[in-house]
C-alpha cells in the first residue's frame, strides 16, 4: 500500500507548490546576480530541493550532506553526527541550507556550526516545514515554508522508517 492507513492530509500538493514558488521567488530576489551554494540535508530534503531549484530564476550549485541523529524513530536525540560531508568549496560562497523540517533544530544547528568554520560569505536557512513547538535551540529560518503543529508528518521526502517519501502531499501519522 502506498498511502499510510491512518493518516490525515495536512498539506496538499497544491499548497506545497504554492509555498515552494513563494520561497523560490524570495531566494531569486535576494540572490539576484549571485551564484549560491544550496546544501540539502539528506535524505528528507531531496524532493523539496529538486522542486525548489527548478522554480528559481538564478543559477545555483547543489550539494548534499547527510546528518544522522540517533534515538527513537520519531524523536531526534541530542546526538547529531554528519555521516556524509560536502565536496564543494564553501569559502567565500553564499550558502543556503535546504532543510525538509526544523523540529528540535539540532541537526540544522550542527550543520550551521560546521559550515561556519569553512569561511563562507553568508549562511542562510530555507526550511519547508517548521515545527516550533519542539525547538531545543534557536535557529534563524530565513526562508520559511509552512509552520505545522506538533505532529509527526510524512510525505514529500519525509519518511517513517524509510516509507512514504514518495507521497506528493504531506500527512500526519496518527499514533
Ligand atoms: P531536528 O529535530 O534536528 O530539527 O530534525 C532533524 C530531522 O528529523 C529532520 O530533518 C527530519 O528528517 C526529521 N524529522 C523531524 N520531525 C519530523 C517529522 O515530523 N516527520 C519526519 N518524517 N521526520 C521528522
Ligand atoms: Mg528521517
Amino acid at each position: 500500500m502506498k498511502h499510510p492507513q491512518q493518516h490525515e492530509v495536512l498539506i496538499t500538493k497544491e499548497d506545497i507548490e504554492k509555498h515552494v514558488r513563494r520561497l523560490a521567488e524570495e531566494i531569486s530576489r535576494d540572490y539576484r546576480d549571485k551564484y549560491p551554494l544550496m546544501v540539502g540535508i539528506l535524505k528528507g530534503s531531496f524532493v523539496f530541493l529538486s522542486d525548489l531549484i527548478r522554480s528559481l530564476e538564478i543559477p545555483v550549485e547543489v550539494d548534499f550532506v547527510r546528518i544522522c541523529s540517533y534515538g527513537h524513530r520519531k524523536v531526534t536525540s541530542g546526538n547529531v553526527k554528519m555521516v556524509q560531508g560536502l565536496r564543494s568549496k564553501v569559502k567565500d560562497r553564499d550558502v543556503i541550507i535546504v532543510d525538509d523540517i526544523v523540529d528540535t533544530g539540532l541537526a540544522t544547528n550542527h550543520l550551521i556550526n560546521h559550515l561556519r568554520k569553512k569561511g563562507p560569505t553568508s549562511i542562510k536557512v530555507c526550511a519547508l516545514l517548521d515545527k516550533p513547538s519542539r525547538r531545543k535551540i534557536t535557529i534563524p529560518i530565513d526562508y520559511r515554508g509552512i509552520v505545522i503543529p506538533d505532529k509527526f508528518v510524512v510525505g514529500y521526502g519525509l519518511d517513517y522508517d524509510e516509507r512514504y517519501r514518495d507521497l506528493p502531499y504531506i500527512c500526519a501519522l496518527e499514533d
